[in-house]
């Protein structure tokens, strides 16, 4: 009877978290939106077309960033619900992570990346889909809690059994004591004024995806400086390490 109501008490919990995240990451962005897009018909003509491009960048931005939370929460509702099953065939991790960062072009124009993948990376068992949205997850949030102009590391190397892809950047870090926590859903480090928009969603899909695919997926702060380092951990198939070795 404890564990029902617990687990009542864990699913209202969730759900007002849910509602009050799908409210807010719902409105904002659709009323920046209607606000563009009045001003455009109202004002047509009076408009200069720097203003009506701002305009029209503000529609796309926030449409885009509904659309990311809208994907987002059907990932979670897809991963509870146990309908995803990885796809994955032999991929090079490199065309994965290029395609990731090609698709986060625009979120990360105000950063600087650095790109190194170790030359002897062996192919992986993959979801391509997946595991770009896995990256892209982490690749938001490095350019978002981190100054713009600073360096974004995207580090790739085998180790033994397995092979390691990091992602740095070179903010405040995520508080010591919040590093396991990061990865619930819904769970947001960064409180107080400066709040960067968000729902607490990103690592937590992150994480079940990387595991659906055998692999691991964990938090850190850098040690040389002050940031976040995420790493995520992929086995190597067995059939290619008797080949490499
Ligand atoms: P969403 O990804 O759903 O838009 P979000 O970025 O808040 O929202 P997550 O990606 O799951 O959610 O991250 C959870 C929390 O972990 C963030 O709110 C932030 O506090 C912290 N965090 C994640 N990545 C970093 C990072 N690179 N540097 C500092 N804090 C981070
Ligand atoms: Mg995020």
């Amino acid at each position: 009877d404890m564990d029902r109501v617990k687990r009542t008490v864990e699913s209202d919990r969730l759900r007002s978290a849910l509602l009050t995240s799908i409210s807010h990451d719902l409105k904002t962005p659709l009323a920046s939106v209607l606000g563009a897009a009045s001003t455009m018909r109202d004002l047509s003509s009076g408009l200069t077309d720097a203003e009506k491009r701002d305009l029209l960048a503000t529609v796309i931005d926030e449409s885009e960033r509904l659309n990311r939370f809208i994907a987002n929460l059907l990932d979670m509702t897809k991963l509870e619900s146990g309908a995803i099953v990885p796809n994955s065939a032999p991929h090079d991790l490199s065309e994965i992570v290029g395609s990731a960062l090609g698709r986060a072009g625009k979120i990360l124009a105000k950063h600087r990346v650095e790109l190194k993948l170790g030359p002897d990376l062996p192919m992986l068992d993959l979801d391509a889909v997946l595991f770009e949205q896995a990256i892209f997850n982490l690749l938001d949030n490095a350019a978002k809690y981190s100054p713009d102009g600073t360096t974004i590391s995207v580090l790739g190397w085998r180790d033994q059994k397995s092979v390691c892809l990091q992602i740095l950047d070179e903010g405040g870090g995520i508080p010591p004591a919040e590093l396991e926590s990061v990865f619930d859903k819904f769970y947001r480090a960064q409180k107080g004024d400066h709040v960067r928009p968000g729902t607490g969603l990103g690592l937590a899909i992150s994480r079940g995806f990387v595991e659906a695919m055998r692999g691991t997926i964990a938090a850190a702060n850098r040690t040389d400086r002050s940031g976040a380092m995420l790493t995520i951990r992929l086995p190597i198939p067995v059939a290619t390490e008797a080949l490499d070795t």
